[in-house]
């Protein structure tokens, strides 16, 4: 696919139940410009002639920081009491990517995974090796009671005391993503969650999983996921969605749609957003909301909660 000379962003806070008047208009606001304020942090890069990796590591460490979502600050709680976050990061040029799952001590894991892209010689770390990796790097360490937030422990505290299953309290997910294609055509995916509440036994979802929850690979699309990560993961949701592209000549949205269909029917619920090197944009959800917003230098700008569930132009 040949560069189109435009860049683009799309961003997304998590899918889920937020259906039209469910949440305060003030509740509402915040998301909102809380996703304004990331969607402008990978704008500027974009706009400034910066590449697609440095807009969705910009984008992404300003939802990791805000309490909104559920990834950095924020982050939901596992059925013990802590806070284990995961995060992804790919590049589209090489498919070179890093990931990381279980930091506990790492204010923004978005960083650690491209630490761990661009500086070792692997791909996934996890857990205190993580952290570890990351003190090496001179990445910023935090005292864990930096990601807790009330609304956190009384979402575990309702999980536990309902007796409720992983995928049932407030059913809005608020992992956290971006994909960009900037001017040159290359893309890039991050992306960045706690996972789910009440999560236990070390389990870990489709975010920081390559080819799962994020994707990106320049003959194709960039591609980040949010919801019921175990469907994402057992359809290999990222890269399903570049293949179809890239093997079937699919357009990014038919792929998206097609993609999130499939979950569906095997019963997943959640939401993808894809940017592909012709400037396309575009996202997909089978649930009534997603927090997202995209911009391009085409002059598209947009932030939005509810429907449609797919966009009407890419
Ligand atoms: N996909 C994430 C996970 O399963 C959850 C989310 O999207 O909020 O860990």
């Amino acid at each position: 696919m040949a560069a189109s000379g435009n860049w683009g962003i799309v961003i997304h806070g998590g899918a889920g139940s937020m259906a039209p008047g469910a949440m305060s208009e003030e509740a509402e606001a915040g998301f909102l410009a809380a996703l304004d304020v990331a969607l402008a942090a990978g704008e500027a890069v974009l706009a400034a002639g910066g590449g697609s990796l440095d807009g969705v590591e910009a984008a992404v460490m300003v939802l990791e920081d805000d309490p909104h979502f559920n990834a950095g600050r924020g982050a939901v709680f596992t059925y013990h009491g802590t806070n284990e976050l995961d995060a992804a990061i790919m590049d589209g040029r090489d498919r070179s990517a890093g990931a990381v799952a279980g930091a506990t001590h790492t204010r923004n894991p978005v960083r650690l995974a491209r630490a761990v892209m661009e500086h070792s010689p692997h791909v996934f770390l996890s857990r205190e090796g993580a952290d570890e990796f990351a003190r090496e790097q001179g990445l910023e360490q935090v005292d864990p009671d930096w990601f807790a937030t009330a609304e956190r422990w009384r979402q575990l505290e309702e999980l536990k005391s309902r007796k409720l299953g992983w995928y049932d309290v407030d059913l809005k997910y608020g992992t956290v993503g971006a994909v960009a294609v900037d001017c040159e055509g290359h893309v890039a995916a991050a992306t960045s969650t706690g996972g789910l509440t009440g999560k236990r036994w070390g389990r870990i979802g489709d975010s920081p999983v390559i080819g799962a929850g994020n994707f990106a690979d320049d003959r194709a699309c960039a591609v980040s996921c949010t919801g019921a990560g175990e469907f994402f993961l057992r359809v290999g949701a990222g890269h399903e969605i570049a293949a179809r592209m890239r093997l079937a000549g699919e357009d990014a949205q038919t792929a998206a749609d097609a993609v999130i269909a499939e979950i569906g029917t095997m019963g997943g619920t959640g939401g993808v957003i894809v940017a592909a090197p012709d400037g396309t944009l575009a996202w997909s959800f089978n649930t009534p909301g997603m927090y997202r917003a995209r911009a391009s230098s085409r002059g598209l700008r947009e932030v939005a909660i509810h429907g449609p569930q797919r966009p009407e132009q890419g």
